[in-house]
């Protein structure tokens, strides 16, 4: 996606070789005009499905994903990281290593927003070790639903997270890939 990869190459900015931060438009200040391209183009690339519901993690996973949702005419629900007297008892649950913080923490939907009748698309803002994608569909699962595929914002190509998943055989579509980055250079997959 040309406005993305534009966005990134102005904006992104590479920590520790691994890390991008794009602050500016996706993680922290967000710019509605590039999530509302991104919601239709995972709209049209998942044109061809069913979707009863869009699946994300709070935080960073939010703003796309409720644009896809917005598009698709379905709801969108995220997996929230902290329990708290708002959250139903009846919860499906599962263990994420987050690649950021370097620490393991459960994600937990209620069981009240997926069924064994909705087809679920998943919905992040990146692709690194594929750790929080596992944790979703392990929910996605849990719940007996059907697991569309998972749209992902950015993926770090150089890292083993797209390979990991696609090998499960979950559909992995990115609207950008990373082949390689380093402080003044990032260089994309050819599309
Ligand atoms: P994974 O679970 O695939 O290892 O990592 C994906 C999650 O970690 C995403 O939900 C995202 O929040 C965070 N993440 C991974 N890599 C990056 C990165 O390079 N930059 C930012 N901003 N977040 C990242």
């Amino acid at each position: 996606m040309d406005l993305l990869k534009a966005k990134i190459l102005d904006e992104g900015i590479v920590i520790d070789t691994d890390v991008l931060k794009v602050d500016s438009f996706l993680n922290h200040q967000i710019d509605p005009n590039l999530m509302f391209a991104i919601g239709k183009e995972f709209a049209k690339i998942f044109s061809d499905k069913k979707i009863t519901k869009v699946l994300t993690i709070e935080s960073s996973g939010i703003a796309p994903a409720i644009f896809v949702a917005k598009e698709l005419r379905v709801p969108m629900v995220y997996a929230k990281k902290t329990t708290s007297v708002n959250l139903d008892e009846e919860t499906y649950e599962a263990r994420v290593h987050s690649f950021t913080k370097k620490i393991d923490y459960i994600i937990r939907v209620s069981k009240k927003f997926i069924s064994n009748s909705d087809s679920i698309l998943i919905i992040d803002d990146f692709l690194a070790n594929g750790q929080a994608i596992i944790g979703l569909s392990e929910i996605v699962d849990m719940a007996g639903a059907k697991l569309v595929g998972a749209g992902i914002v950015i993926e770090k190509g150089f890292q083993d997270g797209g390979a990991l998943i696609r090998e499960m055989g979950i559909r992995v579509e990115s609207l950008a890939i990373i082949d390689s980055m380093s402080e003044n250079h990032i260089t994309f997959k050819k599309d």
